[in-house]
């Protein structure tokens, strides 16, 4: 199975809020499959569907327990606040350190449309708090303060995102 390309910043894909998915099916699971392969290739804890061009309210994650989806996210609950330099595979090279809550609980469904919760602290709420955003168009450097969000830009846009090694070896936290 071949892995999807990943739509890099600057693709206006990533700022439209995905639609939510109504029907469990073959192409779906193919979906999935798919965005663990193109996770497991680009060294990625995280991968929402709008990053490969699928505008689909789905996300998937491996945070060292194994590939799963979550479809349809919602939050359920959050509490605390914590730092952490986040990564983004559609804006690679860049680590920014971004605020969010520390604890989430989110409601979906998984790949085979059974619902669940998931409660996560630690670096899997991290992985779902920004992946849902993606679904929403959110990306990492909207939750940057004004002043810092300027200067993130300015340094992306100094760069040729499409050029840039990110190394391998090591599961790096991009997401
Ligand atoms: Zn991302």
């Amino acid at each position: 199975m071949t892995a999807f390309s990943i739509r890099i910043f600057g693709d206006p894909v990533l700022r439209v809020p995905a639609k939510k998915v109504t029907e469990i099916d073959g192409g779906l699971a193919r979906l999935v499959a798919t965005m663990y392969v193109t996770m497991d290739v680009s060294r990625g804890a995280g991968l929402a569907a709008p990053q490969v061009g699928v505008q689909k309210q789905l996300f998937t994650y491996d945070v060292g327990d194994g590939p799963q989806a979550l479809i349809n996210p919602e939050i359920v609950d959050q509490s605390g606040e914590c730092a952490y330099d986040e990564g983004c595979l559609s804006i690679p090279g860049f680590y920014f350190e971004i605020v969010r809550p520390e604890r989430v609980t989110m409601s979906g469904l998984d790949s085979e449309g059974n619902a669940v919760v998931v409660e996560a602290d630690d670096i899997l709420s991290r992985v779902l708090q920004h992946e849902l955003d993606h679904l929403n168009g959110t990306l990492m450097l909207d939750r940057l303060d004004p002043d810092e969000r300027k200067k993130a830009l300015k340094q992306i846009r100094e760069q040729d995102l499409s050029k840039i090694q990110v190394p391998r070896g090591r599961r790096h936290r991009r997401l």
